[in-house]
């Protein structure tokens, strides 16, 4: 560069005078050219500086080279370029300019300094004006990347696949993809709020693309909490095997987010290009419904493409269609299971179990319907339809039966936490007039530990106007002991996974123990799920729970068999 430099020195000064004039001239024509003062003032402008700055070149000399300054670049972008022209080297840049007009214009800028006796005299710089260029940039940043994570978007990787492909004509690339989400994402984040949504994306994006430094892959971000993780590689040396088990190593960690700790299970689907899907379309489509399968898994939620999805999923729609039309046309049923107090050998309430039979599906088990209703979006309606079957019935036992019973209902949680849940509930003991003392709702633990003070202020609600909460399924979610002191809870309802196989398991039933007093030492009822035979509540009856459920004493029963069973006793 140096060598190329001094050559055209040597030529210019071999060549006439006036030659370095036409030079001048042809300079000063089609480039941007000011000299400053070595304070940084400007000292001399040409006319193509006036041009682009929009200034007059009275109005710039003596001014400073800051007065352009249009606030793009970080506050100490100018002192760095200062300390490079004070140690007498040369800076050549992209900047970013603001004209008179308030316009911004980019230049590729180079600053000489002019020293003398080591000391800085003047600046001379050399621009070139490149903001169509620069906004083209600009445009693709906006067009090709997420501006939360920084990770590439979709965009981008449809054109780069389609690049794959073509490059690779005729014999396709073998690749793999794999489609990133997190369980549960919507519904935590509905709870904490937009801006630790963000903070939270922006976290799992840098665990991602950490994991992608180790491995040969890119990390695309979709929408919400989906990214796409594109394995360039032919899929045989099952490299993605290594891939989910760094995923699963690095989200075990919980991410911590203003003192709330979000735990972010991933669930991912896997497919192979050309093997699953051979266009771009299809392997997107079943990528999507692979994911929608891992989703289900109750362990790993890990799931690879297979052919026999396709039919599932089928199966899926058409069950989703069924069960929306029975909700409307009133098919469901509600089925009632007696909660027995066992110090006095009495019903001291009901549990109401949705059930749905289908003359094309036939007996589709709650286990099934309920998480259905939740991930297509309709929970509420099934949610609101449980709640005021529940309700009326509350209303009539208790005026017919001459006794108190308080009916228990199932909520879901994506059900109980949607903003209009009280509203419901309100009308729910509006239309029926039930004496909200005869209800009870049934709540999973995950929804009750939140700590969210609009949690606990719709807690406190529910039991302030006289309805009554158990915590259900009490020992698979994540709770606290101290946690529970807080809430305005009634009821534990201690999960029947404890009970089975007790008679040969010593350590479920110390656990049962610790958990039955513990419950009573805080004033809560307990109530013990599942009791299957007589043998299983002989082994509980020494931890003196006070209520129990299950097959033993009555398995849930349709309404009339229950006021038939209720009327015996
Ligand atoms: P859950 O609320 O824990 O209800 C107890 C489940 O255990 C019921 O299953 C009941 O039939 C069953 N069960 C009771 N005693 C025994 C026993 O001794 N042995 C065995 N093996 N099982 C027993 P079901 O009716 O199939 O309901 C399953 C789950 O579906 C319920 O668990 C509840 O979480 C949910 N669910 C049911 N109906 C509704 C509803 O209307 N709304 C909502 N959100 N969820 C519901
Ligand atoms: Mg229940
Ligand atoms: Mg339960």
């Amino acid at each position: 560069m140096r060598t190329r430099q001094t050559d055209w020195l040597a030529i210019i000064q071999a060549e006439h005078i006036q030659q370095i004039e036409h030079i001048e001239k042809a300079l000063n024509a089609s480039v941007i050219l000011a000299k400053l003062n070595a304070d940084g003032t400007f000292a001399q402008v040409n006319d193509f500086f006036c041009e682009i700055s929009k200034y007059s070149s009275s109005e710039l000399i003596g001014a400073p080279y800051t007065l352009l300054r249009s606030g793009f670049h970080p506050s100490n972008f100018f002192t760095k370029i200062r300390q490079t022209l004070n140690q007498g080297e040369l800076w050549t840049g992209d900047i970013c300019h603001r004209a008179k007009d308030g316009t911004l214009y980019w230049t590729k800028t180079t600053f000489v300094p002019i020293l003398k006796d080591h000391l800085l005299k003047h600046i001379m710089t050399v621009q070139t004006d490149i903001t169509d260029m620069k906004n083209i940039d600009m445009l693709k940043e906006i067009a090709y990347y997420d501006d939360l994570t920084g990770l590439a978007n979709f965009r981008k990787f449809k054109m780069d696949f389609s690049a794959l492909q073509h490059a690779s004509k005729p014999l396709p690339h073998m690749c793999s993809l794999m489609l990133f989400s997190l369980k549960d994402y919507k519904l935590t984040m509905k709870r904490f709020g937009l801006s630790n949504a963000q903070t939270f994306l922006q976290e799992v994006a840098k665990r991602l693309r950490e994991i992608s430094e180790k491995f040969d892959y890119t990390v695309f971000k979709l929408e919400e909490e989906q990214f796409l993780i594109f394995l360039p590689h032919t899929h045989q040396s099952n490299e993605y095997e290594h891939i989910i088990h760094e995923i699963y190593r690095s989200f075990r960690q919980p991410i911590l987010i203003q003192g709330h700790y979000f735990k972010a299970e991933p669930i991912i689907g896997i497919i192979h290009f050309p093997e699953h899907a051979q266009t771009f379309d299809l392997l997107l489509d079943r990528l999507a419904l692979t994911s929608s399968y891992a989703e289900k898994q109750s362990d790993r939620k890990v799931a690879i493409y297979h052919a026999q999805m396709e039919e599932e999923h089928k199966y899926f729609l058409l069950l989703e269609s069924a069960l929306r039309r029975a909700l409307e046309r009133d098919d469901l049923e509600l089925h009632y299971q007696p909660k027995i107090d066992l110090y006095h050998h009495q019903v001291e309430g009901v549990e109401a179990l949705s059930r749905w039979y289908d003359p094309t599906f036939k007996q589709v088990p709650p286990n099934v319907f309920i998480p259905l209703a939740e991930r297509r979006g309709f929970i509420n309606d099934l949610g609101e339809w449980s709640l005021r079957i529940a309700a009326e019935r509350a209303k009539l036992w208790n005026a017919n039966l001459d006794r108190n019973l308080i009916v228990a209902v199932n909520i879901s949680p994506t059900h109980f936490i949607q903003p209009n849940f009280l509203d419901q509930l309100f009308q729910v003991l509006e239309k029926t007039k039930v004496n909200p003392k005869h209800l009870q709702l049934e709540i999973t633990e995950d929804v009750v530990m939140e700590k969210s003070v609009e949690m606990h202020t719709t807690l406190k609600t529910i039991t302030d106007i006289g309805i009554s909460l158990a915590i259900d399924d009490f020992g698979t979610g994540y709770s606290s002991f101290g946690m529970l002191n807080t809430f305005p809870i009634d009821s534990l309802k201690i999960d029947r996974s404890f009970v089975t196989n007790i008679q040969n398991d010593a350590k479920k039933a110390a656990i049962l123990e610790v958990m039955i007093k513990l419950g009573h030492a805080l004033k809560l009822d307990v109530v013990i799920e599942g009791i299957e035979n007589e043998e299983e509540l002989a082994i509980l009856q020494p931890f003196a729970p006070k209520f129990a459920q299950g097959y033993y004493f009555c398995k849930p029963l349709p309404a009339n068999e229950f006021e038939r069973f209720i009327q015996k006793k």
